[in-house]
């Protein structure tokens, strides 16, 4: 080893698949990891001392949206995010502006807009449109989707639209042979519709009645309704976001079937009270699912008991213009959250358990990357893997969206305190956030193919 002159070292409190290692290191060669190591440090040409911070994986956020808005030039905003969020890979959902992505063709476009603006590593959903049939499956899992992408429910007629139930069931049956996981947005539609056609017509359009205009029993109508399709096809069915303690008691009697089911869980779920925060916060908390009312506790002890496969972020890039419109069922759905998904989450989970680092390495970096077939090449602190590393400082941080990454500068996370910040990012060894700027540039991001 002494031979050998690594190109940095990267020191801290280590984050590792089994342990934490305090006063370790990272060597870096070629933009992978070439060795792990305690005590004194081997050569290198460039050494980055971070104390006693803690140590990650780079962490990878099992859900962005990060061009239905913007459209593909959408990446250098988000990914910028992403970096100053500790997110390495984003695993980018196919509803992009302002066609899906469900083509070959869409899907050569994207890539090439990954390695033409975006700063991070990226993984790409695919979808089939209604009506579409499912050649494309093949070819594209072939190509390296990492999964597929379908909704319940109508967001856009174009962009992001319903599938009815045969649909549904033909892109289960053929995802068997692909092997790869298709993911639901769980709404049922007809239930919606006429909810919100209800209060709309009772005049009731602030932001309170979000959550009645999307009851649970639609969220889980659709829940159910996907996981028997699972059970008929032996497909992966994987249900993208689940806002109630119900939803994930429901993933997990399928899972103890033999069903191959996984739950999502979003950060915000973990997070926010409609009742205690629709007031402060209106349409800048409204995402869909609804965020629920007391249940924060039970989702809490769904994360302990195991019942929880990965928490994402869903960041959506919508301007706060799209939300603050006159009437609720207007406003845009879904909320940034590349930046405030690790300090978030680490700050609730450090006030909860024993072993926050551990526990946000797991659901943020190791299953994320598992999940997608992205392991093992992220997801862990370990030889061989690309160099994908995220410094966590703990201390007491006020957030202040005002100066987010994303382009949008708005956040329902603006004005609280934060446990820890990220103090550095690193993407392939390199270092692309140092704590106050982006260091990296838009171009650098790769398109990380879904190992088969
Ligand atoms: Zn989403």
């Amino acid at each position: 080893m002494s031979e050998t002159s690594y190109d940095r070292i990267v020191r801290g409190t280590l984050v590792l698949p089994d342990r934490l290692l305090e006063q370790g290191w990272v060597a870096v060669s070629d933009g992978r990891i070439a060795a792990i190591g305690e005590g004194p440090l081997p050569a290198a040409k460039a050494v980055d001392d971070h104390g006693s911070s803690l140590v990650f994986p780079g962490f990878v956020d099992g859900q962005t949206h990060a061009t239905s808005y913007k459209g593909l030039p959408g990446f250098a905003d988000t990914s910028q995010a992403a970096l100053a969020g500790g997110i390495t890979t984003m695993v980018d959902m196919p509803y992009d502006n302002p066609d899906p992505l469900n083509t070959m063709e869409r899907l050569e476009a994207k890539i090439a807009a990954v390695e033409a603006h975006s700063y991070c590593d990226v993984a790409l959903y695919a979808t089939i449109a209604p009506g579409q049939g499912t050649a494309n499956m093949a070819p594209l899992a072939k190509a390296g989707v990492c999964a597929f992408k379908i909704s319940a429910i109508e967001s856009h007629p174009v962009r992001f639209p319903r599938l009815p139930a045969d649909d549904t069931l033909a892109i289960l049956e053929a995802s068997v042979e692909t092997g790869l996981p298709v993911g639901l947005h769980n709404e049922d539609q007809e239930i919606v519709r006429a909810a919100i056609a209800a209060l709309k017509k009772a005049g009731r359009t602030t932001p309170e009645y979000h959550l009645p205009s999307r009851p649970l029993a639609a969220e889980m109508a659709a829940t159910a309704n996907f996981l028997e399709l699972g059970q008929a096809t032996g497909a992966h069915v994987h249900i993208v976001h689940i806002s109630h303690p119900r939803g994930y008691d429901l993933v997990a009697r399928y899972k103890e079937e033999g069903v191959r089911a996984t739950a999502e869980m979003c950060v915000h779920y973990l997070h926010f009270d409609a009742d205690r925060d629709v007031g402060r916060l209106g349409a800048r908390m409204k995402v869909s699912p609804p965020i629920r009312s007391g249940v924060l506790g039970a989702l809490w002890q769904r994360l302990e008991d195991g019942k929880i496969d990965l928490v994402s972020s869903d960041h959506s890039s919508w301007p706060v213009d799209n939300k603050l419109v006159p009437s609720i069922f207007d406003a845009g759905a879904g909320i940034p959250g590349l930046e405030t998904l690790v300090p978030s989450f680490y700050t609730d989970l450090a006030a909860r358990l024993p072993n926050p680092a551990r526990v946000l390495c797991e659901q943020v970096s190791e299953r994320p990357a598992k999940l997608f077939g992205l392991w093992p090449r992220k997801g862990a602190l370990a030889p061989g893997f690309d160099a994908d590393i995220a410094v966590l400082e703990t201390g007491s941080f006020p957030f202040d969206a005002s100066h987010s990454h994303d382009g949008l500068n708005w956040s329902p996370y603006d004005g609280e305190t934060f446990g820890a910040r990220v103090a550095a990012t690193y993407v392939r060894g390199r270092k692309v956030w140092d704590g106050v700027n982006i260091t990296g540039e838009a171009g650098y991001g790769r398109f990380v193919p879904r190992a088969s």
